[in-house]
């Protein structure tokens, strides 16, 4: 009987397992996580979970039976620190366990500011696990004084709670404007006004220069420009990085995150990864995604393929982000677009079709589940939407699905 063995327990470990299970594999399966709790919901922890609205418990992405019951070896809270890919084995908390496949879901770090600018001082938070923010939790009340650093969607969504829970929040993106490196300057623009209109001091092209302290806790901010501000905490999103330092060491080929083919197979044989430390071959180079839907499609995928059912991994990119009482939803990649139609709606709805040429590429849709779901489905489809059409608030987008 063969024995799979995966490392990392977050969304793309978990997925993969169930689904081992669910394609009928018999043989052994051990999860290996880092953390010391099973496998969880990220989005929601800087969202409800953080405002006090949504129990741990309900993060938990099964109930704590579902592993015993499938029998998966659960093994938490330890990281597994090498890999032996001719002996076949890899080392977690000092034991050896061998395996016959091993898959590396081992997912993505946040990027940390340095210590020589105050990285390192009490009450400067991260935002990717549930230890971030039950540390964080405490700080977010009304009155308080937060930095945030970094205009991405992390950076904004923690704007947004904050926000809404009172607290005084100053947003500080080293970039001309948020959200440069993911949406067109229209989302930006978008969000910015957002944001201000919930009294969040947005600061653009404006780098943090350092971190101030009294007694090894954190209390001020200088910024690039000599401003300087008093701050309670502060709250850092500056991206995050793929975990390949196992896979590194082990001497797998690593290219933007772990190197896979198209099927999910790494360097070396009968290792396979998947998720957001994964990257693989699209459209003559390589993609890497960080979301959940492809931490679940990738992990189907090569659970599918671990008994060779033999499936390319063809994503089908979106995304969402909820800010306020706006919910984004992202259909498609935006790389390589040339313009941008907005369609604007009533109120805040709004959505931004990104072409490259003549082909639509992506649409960003703020809280327009209809402009999402079309969009999506001609970028699936490969079609392309009429500009004049899209960009007509009294246009039916529907006419755009029919052949
Ligand atoms: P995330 O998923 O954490 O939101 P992104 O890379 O999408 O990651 O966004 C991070 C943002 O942080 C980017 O817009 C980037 O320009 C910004 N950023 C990175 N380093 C700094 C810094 N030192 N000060 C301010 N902003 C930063």
């Amino acid at each position: 009987m063969s024995h799979i063995v995966v490392i990392g327990a977050g969304q793309a470990g978990a997925s993969l397992v169930a689904q081992l299970r669910k394609n009928g594999f018999a043989g052994s399966i051990t999860l290996v996580g880092a953390e010391p709790v099973p496998p969880y919901q990220r989005p929601p922890l800087s969202k409800a979970y953080l405002l006090g609205e949504m129990s741990a418990e309900r993060l938990f992405l099964r109930p704590e039976n579902f592993y015993g019951e499938q029998e998966i070896d659960l093994w938490l809270g330890q990281p597994a620190t090498d890999i032996d890919t001719r002996a076949r084995t890899v080392t977690v908390g000092g034991k050896i366990i061998a395996w016959d496949r091993l898959v590396l879901t081992t997912g993505a770090v946040p990027r940390h500011l340095p210590a020589a600018i105050g990285g390192d001082l009490e009450g400067v938070f991260a935002v990717r696990t549930l230890a971030d923010i039950d540390a964080m939790a405490p700080h977010v009340a009304q009155g308080a004084r937060v930095l945030i650093v970094g205009g991405g969607y992390i950076g904004l969504e923690a704007a947004a709670v904050c926000a809404r829970r009172g607290v005084r929040v100053t947003l500080v993106e080293n970039a001309h404007r948020i959200l440069q490196r993911v949406a067109a300057p229209e989302t930006s623009d978008y969000f910015r006004a957002l944001h201000r209109d919930h009294g969040v001091d947005i600061r653009e092209g404006v780098a943090l220069d350092r971190l101030t302290g009294e007694g090894g806790r954190v209390s001020g901010a200088v910024l690039g420009d000599g401003s300087t501000l008093a701050v309670d905490f502060v709250i850092v999103g500056i991206g995050i990085a793929p975990s390949v330092a196992l896979a590194a060491t082990a001497g797998l080929k690593i290219e933007n995150g772990i190197a896979v083919d198209a099927l999910g197979r790494c360097s070396a044989p009968d290792i396979w990864a998947a998720g957001d430390c994964a990257s693989f071959p699209w459209r003559g180079g390589r993609l890497r995604l960080e979301s959940v839907p492809n931490a679940i499609d990738m992990a189907e995928c090569v659970a599918g393929n671990l008994l060779d059912a033999g499936v390319d991994y063809v994503p089908k990119p979106w995304f969402w982000s909820d800010q306020y009482d706006v919910k984004l939803q992202i259909a498609g990649l935006h790389a390589g677009h040339d313009r941008v139609v907005t369609r604007q709606g009533e109120g805040r709805t709004a959505s931004f079709w990104y072409y490259g040429g003549d082909r639509l590429l992506a649409v960003d849709a703020m809280n327009d589940p209809r402009a999402y779901m079309i969009g999506k489905r001609l970028i699936e489809a490969g079609r392309s939407a009429d500009p004049a059409l899209v960009g007509d608030p009294g246009a039916d987008l529907k006419a755009l699905l029919q052949p």
